[in-house]
């Protein structure tokens, strides 16, 4: 146990008093609570820090809560039973209650890289030496301790790197963190370049939290990233995946897609989406936009969403475009469909790792489009008891309100489910040979335009 409550580093933090802030115990969840009173009794110095501080004193429900410490993961280890070390570029601690699971982590130096460090400091200086920078000078892994100031300049941004005691319910601010929630902005601490070099995946985090918040980016953090948006290529297509899905599933889609297309970042995720957007038909690309508000509603009425539906939906205008390149018979229509589906799907994997779970309801997404309009019995039974069934049903009723004429599918659909069982007998008997045959006169009616 350590025995000290002198913490380097604390002096150099401006304190904003208890009585000047609107950050209060009762909106941190219990369990961050427990683990910061825990590590304070045993002699340590905790923080609660990140997008907690920051939503918290912008007055919003944070989404999770962050701890920072001085106590080390093995520290943490021997603490708290539930706590497991994670991460090897960035050892992290998970401390476990229940569902909710706290991230802790030890304060962390932002260094130079190895190389680049004077050679008169004397190693053992370095505490927790374990470092190390790609020739591009990104940050590959970076275990080096450090003391609490060091601990903020080395975050991303300046709202991020505000730290909350409950020894004194302060909060204290090593960089302009207030004064730039205040002017609602983002703003890397350092010098913007060199942060994006040593970690390009901060350009997507400006812009996930300028939409998420409503703030700017701040000029100088904003400036170089359309210049620099082409080092996301060598970000990992599974670390891309999450923040692709951060990006799109923090409730802020829709001013999410723009900043993403405004700061040309967005065609390192979702490139085949933003080039189809040019070329694809119509209502294809209004799918997308509706897709996106959906999310957002969804997310904001406390409904989940799924990657799969969103996935399918941000792809759908890059398959109608596959499709319309194929000319073929009815027999044929099914297997190309799936060739398309499934080159499109491959396409996406080069830019964002979608686990395979997802991209395989995805496709059933889409493949049962084209069930849901087959109306004989038999079709219309697998179609209605496959797992994916509502999310297809849903999906249909987005292309319908995208513009896309069906013939009224949407609403047979929707008048099929409420039916009691005659009634629906009676819709089979009525609806199924009828309106085959009018949808294929249409469709030879287009094929001739
Ligand atoms: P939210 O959890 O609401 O998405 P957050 O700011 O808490 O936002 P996290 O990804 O949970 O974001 O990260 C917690 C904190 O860790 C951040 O606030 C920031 O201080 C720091 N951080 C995270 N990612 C990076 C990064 N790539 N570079 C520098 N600091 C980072
Ligand atoms: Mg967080």
């Amino acid at each position: 146990m350590k025995t000290s409550k002198e913490l380097p580093g604390l002096e150099k933090a401006t304190v904003i008093e208890r009585d000047q802030h609107r950050v209060s115990r009762k909106d941190i969840s219990p369990n961050a609570l427990k683990v910061l009173y825990r590590l304070g009794e045993a002699g340590y110095h905790a923080f609660l820090v990140g997008g907690g501080v920051r939503d918290l004193l912008l007055g919003n429900k944070p989404k999770d809560f962050d701890v920072a410490t001085d106590a080390t993961p093995e520290d943490l280890k021997e603490l708290f039973r539930n706590a497991r070390i994670i991460g090897r570029r960035f050892k992290i601690v998970h401390i476990r209650f229940g569902r909710e699971i706290l991230e802790v982590t030890t304060f962390r130096a932002h260094h130079k890289p190895l190389n680049e460090i004077d050679d008169d400091v004397p190693r053992r200086q370095i505490r927790g030496l374990d470092s190390a920078h790609s020739s591009t000078g990104m940050i590959l892994r970076d275990n080096v301790y450090g003391d609490i100031d060091e601990d903020a300049l080395r975050r991303d941004f300046t709202v991020n790197a505000l730290y909350y005691t409950v020894d004194g319910f302060q909060v204290l601010d090593f960089s302009s963190g207030v004064e730039d929630l205040e002017q609602r902005q983002m703003r890397v601490i350092g010098d913007p370049v060199e942060r994006y070099k040593e970690d390009p995946v901060r350009m997507l985090r400006a812009v996930r939290f300028a939409a998420k918040l409503d703030f700017a980016i701040a000029e100088k953090s904003a400036a170089p990233i359309n210049r620099l948006a082409h080092l996301l290529g060598s970000i990992s297509p599974a670390r891309l995946f999450d923040e692709t899905l951060k990006l799109f599933t923090a409730g802020f889609a829709v001013p999410t897609f723009k900043l993403l297309q405004e700061y040309e970042v967005g065609e390192y995720l979702i490139g085949p989406t933003l080039d189809a957007l040019d070329t694809a038909p119509h209502a294809a690309v209004r799918l997308v936009e509706l897709a996106l508000e959906n999310t957002d509603s969804r997310i904001a009425e406390g409904k989940s969403v799924t990657p799969a539906f969103l996935f399918a939906a941000l792809l759908w205008p890059v398959l109608q475009l596959r499709l319309a390149d194929m000319q073929s018979d009815q027999q044929q229509r099914h297997q190309e469909f799936h060739d398309a589906a499934n080159a499109t799907i491959m396409e996406q994997l080069e830019f964002t790792a979608v686990p395979k779970r997802f991209t395989m309801a995805s496709r059933e997404i889409w493949e049962l489009q084209l069930r849901l309009q087959r109306r004989n019995k038999r079709s219309i039974d697998s179609a209605f008891s496959h797992p994916r069934f509502r999310a297809a049903y849903d999906f249909l009723l987005l292309r319908e309100e995208a513009g896309e004429d069906l013939d009224g599918l949407g609403q047979w659909w929707t008048d099929y489910q409420i039916g009691d069982t005659k009634q629906r007998g009676d819709m089979l008997a009525v609806t199924a040979k009828p309106r085959n045959r009018r949808r294929k006169r249409s469709r030879r009616k287009s094929a001739g335009n």
